[in-house]
């Protein structure tokens, strides 16, 4: 392959894959070893282009955090780092850096190798996703400046989500939107979503081929995808991460009617509409009291808050009303994945959503609810249930070892 030209480190077996998530004021980054997830260094830099700008690292169960100087952008907090990479000697083991790119459109079903063409679609897919791409698109020039010598692989979102049929993501509206304007529906939290269907395989003792699930990502941002062996035909995430479920601070399905009535009768504007939506709804919409599902639980449960009872009430109806609509792509089904902070912590929520699905024959064991927690996994339902295995997510797993098996199918 022309790209794997002699200026770039090949990848050997013994290598650890960086990866990255940049967003518009952070980077997440994992130093991981790509064939057994194990994570060897992490850490997030936050509040960047602020002068509270901090990178926080954490090696072998110790915790630094450094406040950063100016400029304090992206390439600070990446200089930072490879200067604590160095000083740890792990700079010679990592072998590429992979990417969490969020929009991939139409064009990539796959991981892909950074070239200038790749870094020049993944720019006109801004308009798309105009929050996110551009952000990992700094982070991938903040890499390149870094790490000169390595390879850096795109992971997209939005990749597995490619093989759901032409029924399930077109919108109900003029075609010609879809075929002159890429307007669809694309969803998102694909790598998540893969790798806990690839865990359940495990656990269902299944080939993933055979396998078809629904899978629920509970985190600040929620989705749900239908998995019919083992391929993505549905997921609730449209164009946008804004789509299907209620969520922390985004409303999820609404009728477009709303929109027009704020617009025209209550005098918003576009970008009010635009804040109200995605930062002021869902969760802390509701209850007027925060996104997080820890605080509306102990709000509701230690002091009787009735807006934060009604807002966990919503979120996990409507939870329960889209894993039963989402039932209809399936003619069999092996079992229901909850995932994400929600998910693989919140035993209230579970128990709400799951005595919801009696009629899709999923029971609830309500002591194995409550030990399925922190980081734990298993099956959280009775023997005569179909199976509600709680899974923990590790999409830079997912990230390392595709970035990791590109490189390698690349380079044979
Ligand atoms: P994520 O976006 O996947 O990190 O998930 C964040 C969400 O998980 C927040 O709403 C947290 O409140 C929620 N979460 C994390 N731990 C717990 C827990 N022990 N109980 C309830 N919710 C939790």
């Amino acid at each position: 392959m022309t790209q794997l030209n002699s200026q770039f480190k090949k990848l050997s077996p013994s290598d650890s894959i960086l990866v990255i998530n940049c967003g518009s004021s952070s980077v997440k980054f994992s130093l991981i070893k790509p064939d057994n997830g194990e994570t060897l260094l992490s850490g997030l830099a936050e509040r960047l282009l602020t002068d509270e700008a901090v990178i926080k690292i954490e090696h072998k169960d110790e915790k630094k955090s450094y406040q950063l100087t100016s400029p304090f952008n992206h390439q600070t907090a990446l200089a930072v780092l490879v200067e604590q990479l160095q000083s740890l000697n792990l700079v010679d083991n990592i072998g590429a850096v992979g990417h969490r790119v969020v929009h991939g459109g139409e064009q990539y079903s796959k991981p892909t190798l950074i070239t200038p063409e790749v870094e020049q679609e993944i720019k006109q897919l801004s308009a798309l996703a105009p929050l996110h791409n551009p952000a990992n698109l700094i982070g991938i020039k903040a890499c390149q400046a870094a790490f000169q010598h390595l390879l850096q692989v795109a992971v997209f979102d939005t990749a597995y989500h490619q093989t759901m049929p032409e029924k399930a993501y077109i919108y109900g509206i003029a075609y010609s939107l879809y075929q002159e304007h890429a307007i669809r529906r694309y969803g998102f939290h694909g790598t998540s979503h893969y790798f806990v269907a690839k865990q359940a395989a495990k656990q269902l003792n299944k080939p993933i081929e055979q396998c078809n699930l629904i899978s629920a990502h509970l985190g600040n941002g929620c989705s749900i995808t239908v998995i019919k062996n083992g391929k993505s035909v549905d997921t609730s995430m449209g164009m946008t991460p804004g789509e299907g479920l209620m969520m922390g601070t985004r409303c999820g399905d609404l009728d477009s009617g709303i929109i027009f009535h704020l617009v025209n009768s209550l005098g918003y504007s576009i970008e009010d509409v635009d804040k109200l939506v995605n930062k002021e709804s869902g969760l802390l919409g509701i209850s007027g009291l925060s996104n997080d599902c820890r605080v509306l639980q102990a709000a509701m449960i230690d002091d009787n808050n009735e807006q934060a009872k009604l807002a966990l009430t919503v979120f996990c109806y409507r939870i329960a009303k889209s894993i039963a609509s989402y039932s209809a792509s399936l003619t069999e089904l092996d079992g229901l994945i909850l995932t994400g902070g929600i998910g693989e912590n919140s035993s209230w929520v579970r128990s709400e959503v799951i005595k919801q699905l009696s009629l899709l024959n999923f029971v609830l064991d309500e002591e194995k609810n409550e030990a399925t927690r922190f980081g734990a996994s298993g099956n959280i339902a009775t023997s005569s249930s179909r199976p509600c295995l709680v899974i923990t997510t590790n999409e830079e797993w997912v990230i390392a070892e595709q970035t990791s098996q590109l490189l390698t199918n690349n380079a044979n």
